[in-house]
């Protein structure tokens, strides 16, 4: 596995930006991990796969869809101890792949930006929103979405799990001693 950026730090250390139930008194749920990153940073792929989604505009509205809040995102399909796993890059300034494109890991996808809900966003607050899913579709909640750090080396503890799906478990067994750093 690649890591999605070269520089990788959870955006300002804050529990809050981890995977699980961290938002709102932990009673709202964060999909993924919030990268801290200056606009422009490029953005890797983490694995061999296919880039099966692309929205290459910033569309974002307040409550409209979920897919929105991510603005400029891409999404690439890869496969990890068997299972396939559906890798997202969200609040891109520039996307460098289009849907159907074979890519190698360590292909630089585009750029850190600052769509979708992130506009706005100065200094520490830039980031990259990256999230593991178990399907190629946007939505709400944790039900579908894998902790990055069981895929990746982990990044600072102390973040919630949540998890309730069979593909997570099944990675949680297969690879403990990843899940122990938790
Ligand atoms: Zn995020």
């Amino acid at each position: 596995m690649h890591n999605p950026l070269a520089n990788m730090h959870i955006r300002r250390d804050s529990r809050s930006n981890t995977f699980g139930m961290v938002r709102s008194n932990d009673s709202q749920a964060h999909q993924g991990w919030d990268l801290g990153a200056p606009v422009g940073t490029p953005v890797y792929a983490i694995s061999d796969g296919s880039i099966v989604s692309v929205q290459n505009s910033d569309t974002y509205v307040k409550s409209t869809k979920a897919g929105d809040a991510f603005g400029k995102h891409v999404t690439l399909e890869f496969t990890y101890c068997g299972a396939t796993l559906y890798a997202l890059y969200g609040h891109l300034s520039e996307i460098w792949c289009e849907v159907g494109d074979p890519v190698s890991e360590g292909w630089m996808l585009g750029l850190t930006g600052t769509t979708g809900n992130a506009q706005g966003m100065k200094g520490e607050d830039q980031h990259l929103h990256f999230q593991i899913m178990t399907g190629n579709q946007i939505n709400h909640g944790l039900a579908d979405k894998v902790d990055p750090g069981a895929v990746l080396d982990p990044l600072p503890a102390n973040q919630a799990i949540v998890d309730s799906d069979p593909v997570i478990q099944m990675l949680r067994h297969m690879i403990p001693e990843i899940i122990g750093h938790h």
